[in-house]
């Protein structure tokens, strides 16, 4: 018998083993047609989600595999969230292949932000990562902007067809944009990371560009990825971004969901001004450094999440570290997979405390 494929995940369909993936009872299986492995097919119907951790040596080997095939990367990053999609694994593809770079998500961007100086941003920090991508697309593939101008630019760089690599790491929108560029709405797109295992062909309908759609990595440092499903699900802002504006002075505290939390250590003459950026699910609380101990012992859930019950114990018991950090009037500072912090009148002087693996990174403002 021929092997049959996950149309969702892509991976090859087994009976034998119901804990592994690609599992489908061998009475579904035998029946003709197209199959979604159990897992696939829970995400589908029930919203169920069911965690794949593919790992680090896996993801390369699925990739390398594939890179003698492609002739072109296509890398998605997520505009909210650019330094939480940056990992090594993809940008070391980026070094070694001809790339285009598609940056999602642009609705989430407050409107006086040109898709050109979003551009521009992006060409200067690939620059600094040692990439020169053949071109930049900026989209989003919730409202369909830019998608066509994606395929416009694989079609000019080549007119004769293409095999490309499509990488991101989950949560980018990958599938979103894959879908958008198919034409389909049949591949898994769920809001659940990891959902596809293997690397998956599809040939774009009445053109020579084949797309090989890639597992999504879980990077590094991204504090969504350290709590549980649903609070991951609030930490990936939807909509809109919230931003909140904060005057604060020696001595107060704030408090990110209860995720990280820093002082404020400036000297009692400077008030340093800056507004955070995040999911608007995500609480925050301003109080001063006492409270903050208080805070932190009682079992305030109402007022601080994510997390929420289910992994709140288990985020309570990570390793934290204190980091101090100054940043300086034009910069942000930035919390992969969780939001930003921009600069207006500092320097802001902080001690943050947030869990070992937390990535924490400065950058020239964006917004
Ligand atoms: P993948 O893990 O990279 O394949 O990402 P998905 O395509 O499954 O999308 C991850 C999450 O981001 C889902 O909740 C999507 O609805 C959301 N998403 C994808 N593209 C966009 C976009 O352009 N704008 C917004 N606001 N959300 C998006």
């Amino acid at each position: 018998m021929s092997k049959k494929i996950c149309i969702g995940c892509g991976i090859e369909l087994q009976s034998d083993y119901p804990e592994k993936n690609g599992y489908l009872p061998a009475a579904k299986l035998e029946e003709a047609g197209e199959h979604y492995c159990q897992r696939c097919f829970k995400i589908k119907n029930y919203g169920k989600y069911m965690p794949v951790r593919l790992t680090r040596d896996d993801y390369r080997r699925v990739v390398q595999e594939e890179m003698n095939n492609a002739q072109v990367a296509i890398a998605v990053f997520d505009i909210i969230d650019f330094e939480g999609s940056f990992d090594d694994e993809i940008l070391d593809v980026l070094r070694e292949m001809d790339s285009i770079v598609v940056i999602n998500k642009l609705d989430l961007i407050p409107d006086e932000k040109h898709p050109s100086e979003v551009a521009n941003w992006v060409k200067t920090r690939l620059a600094e990562e040692g990439i020169a991508p053949l071109d930049i697309a900026i989209v989003s593939s919730k409202n369909g902007y830019g998608i066509n101008g994606i395929f416009k630019k694989i079609k000019h760089f080549y007119p004769e067809g293409v095999e490309a690599l499509v990488l991101g790491v989950t949560n980018v929108g990958k599938s979103s944009i894959v879908n958008r560029l198919l034409g389909l709405k049949k591949v898994t797109v769920s809001k659940y990371p990891g959902t596809t295992l293997k690397s998956v062909r599809n040939q774009i309908p009445h053109t020579k560009i084949t797309l090989i759609d890639t597992p999504g990595l879980i990077p590094e440092g991204r504090i969504s990825d350290l709590v549980c499903e649903n609070c991951n699900l609030k930490m990936i802002p939807a909509n809109e971004i919230s931003r909140k504006t904060f005057k604060m002075s020696k001595g107060r505290a704030l408090i990110i969901g209860e995720l990280l939390w820093f002082k404020v250590l400036n000297n009692d003459e400077t008030k340093p001004i800056f507004s955070l950026y995040a999911a608007k699910d995500v609480t925050f609380h301003e109080t001063n450094e006492e409270k903050l101990k208080e805070l932190l012992k009682a079992d305030r859930g109402d007022l601080l999440t994510p997390p929420c019950e289910e992994c709140r114990d288990r985020y309570r018991s990570l390793e934290k570290v204190k980091h101090k950090i100054t940043v300086k009037t034009g910069e942000e500072l930035v919390f992969k997979g969780l939001g930003w912090i921009s600069v207006k009148r500092g320097p802001l002087d902080i001690e943050i405390t947030a869990p070992k693996e937390a990535g924490i990174v400065i950058r020239d403002a964006f917004i």
